[in-house]
């Protein structure tokens, strides 16, 4: 929907483009993500930044300039809030009849609820199931507790080396 950082894809070119998907006619659906993993990943996953995680698993150099203020100003901080692209996508749901799939920030079962009644079609779930896998299958049988993700996003640094919820993994492997 948009990049998160100066001279890139603008919301308002993203709805250009996805009215011209749509025209086109020969995609199925359109899942609405942002952030630009080079220029800005933490556009796209809010709460905390894993600035150590991220400096512990690159090679020296890049380590150390993780570890200094531009560390900070790649990987910035934005506050989590459950849902946190409605707002956005709410702008192409207005603009397109295509089915469109909400993502960012969904761990309940009223948010899920929530985005269809604002006319989503789907729901896109990463954290919320690598810490829970089994989390749809519970919520489809009654489940009303949130996911247990608790959004440190210490399991983006895991994609070099298998993506994967370090909140699972035994304290001394941490
Ligand atoms: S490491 Fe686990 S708890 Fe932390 S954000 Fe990733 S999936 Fe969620």
């Amino acid at each position: 929907m948009s990049d998160g950082f100066r001279g890139g894809v603008t919301t308002e070119e993203s709805l250009d483009v996805t009215s011209m998907l749509e025209a086109d006619g020969a995609l199925d659906a359109l899942q609405l993500s942002g952030g630009s993993s080079l220029m800005n990943p933490m556009y796209l996953f809010r709460g905390e930044a894993p600035i150590h995680e991220f400096a512990a698993v690159m090679p020296a150099p890049v380590r150390w300039g993780m570890r200094t203020p531009m560390g900070k100003r790649f990987l910035k901080e934005y506050e989590f809030h459950e849902a946190y692209f409605l707002d956005k996508a709410l702008r192409f749901r207005e603009r397109l009849s295509m089915p469109l799939m909400l993502l960012g920030g969904i761990n309940r079962r009223d948010t899920m609820e929530r985005a269809m009644a604002h006319g989503f079609d789907f729901v896109a779930m990463g954290r919320a199931l690598l810490r829970e896998p089994t989390l749809v299958n519970e919520l489809i049988a009654g489940r009303e507790a949130a996911g247990a993700c608790i959004h440190c996003n210490r399991c983006m640094p895991t994609i070099y080396s298998g993506t994967r919820c370090v909140e699972l993994e035994p304290l001394a492997h941490n």
